[in-house]
């Protein structure tokens, strides 16, 4: 159903972000892929998914110009790309505060505000921007993150609001936790943080919160994106979907 339409997801060399370029494809949308990797890698996925792509550092104004010059004009933009980084805010580097609000939030900002005339101009678009359980609940030690998060799904609300009248919707969705590269890796420095072993994070910590005790998957988030991009759901705007185990419910 999405053939015709083209589809930049940031962040889609890896986790969640490839799990949505994968389902987008399969619905036959055009794709532009993005993020970090192995360059051979990288290669492999631009020819299993006949996709473009841009590896510019989206942390900062200028690499989102650099993106959407690559992207060219797209009807679907899915904000991604998104980075952790675990610590006690006394010790918090004050350089992984700024590329957190920068990636996770300032992203979102350039790539709608770059991408938006394009999708005036077509009549139709989506915007849809992987939020997290931590954009409607904290968790101590990720205070940038959390921030941003939370930012994200205010500036969810502005642009829907804003687009609302040109057919162009703009939602969030949060999961929980995914079983992703940036799950795993956030692992050792929790255990520092909280004095823990690795077990005791992923029981403990990570899956503590979420009632089912299980991991999302990848493929259950990319499904939600799917359903936004539908006609169905062209009243669905400015929303926060958890799919998060009941996390948030509590
Ligand atoms: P991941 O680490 O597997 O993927 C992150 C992607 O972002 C990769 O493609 C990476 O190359 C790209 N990226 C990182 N820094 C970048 C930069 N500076 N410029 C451009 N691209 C960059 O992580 P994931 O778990 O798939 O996370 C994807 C999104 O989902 C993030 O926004 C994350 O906050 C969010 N999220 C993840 C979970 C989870 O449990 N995994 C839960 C809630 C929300």
């Amino acid at each position: 159903f999405l053939s015709g339409k083209r589809a930049l997801v940031t962040g889609s060399t890896s986790g969640i972000g490839l799990a949505m370029a994968r389902a987008l494809k399969a619905e036959g949308a055009g794709l532009v892929l993005s993020g970090f990797g192995d360059p051979d890698e990288i290669a492999a996925l631009q020819e299993e998914l006949d996709a473009g792509f841009s590896g510019a550092d989206l942390a900062t104004a200028a690499g989102c110009e650099q993106l959407m010059e690559e992207a060219g004009d797209v009807d679907i933009i899915v904000n991604n790309a998104g980075m952790q980084f675990v610590s006690p805010v006394e010790e918090f580097p004050v350089e992984k505060w700024e590329k957190i609000i920068a990636l996770n939030l300032g992203s979102a900002f350039h790539t709608a505000r770059l991408g938006v005339p394009y999708m005036k101009k077509a009549g139709w678009g989506r915007i849809i921007n992987t939020a997290s359980a931590h954009s409607k609940a904290a968790s101590p030690f990720k205070t940038a993150y959390v921030s941003a998060k939370h930012g994200l799904a205010g500036l969810t609300k502005t642009l829907a609001l804003e687009l609302a009248e040109f057919n162009i919707t703009a939602n969030c969705i949060s999961p929980g936790y995914v079983w992703t590269p940036l799950v795993e890796n956030q692992i050792p420095d929790t255990m520092k943080a909280r004095g823990l072993t690795r077990e005791e994070v992923i029981n403990d910590v990570l899956l503590a919160g979420q009632p089912t005790k299980k991991f999302v998957q990848v493929e259950e988030v990319a499904a939600m994106a799917l359903f936004l991009c539908r006609d169905e759901a062209q009243n669905i705007n400015g929303a926060n979907w958890s799919v998060d185990g009941g996390w948030t419910a509590k």
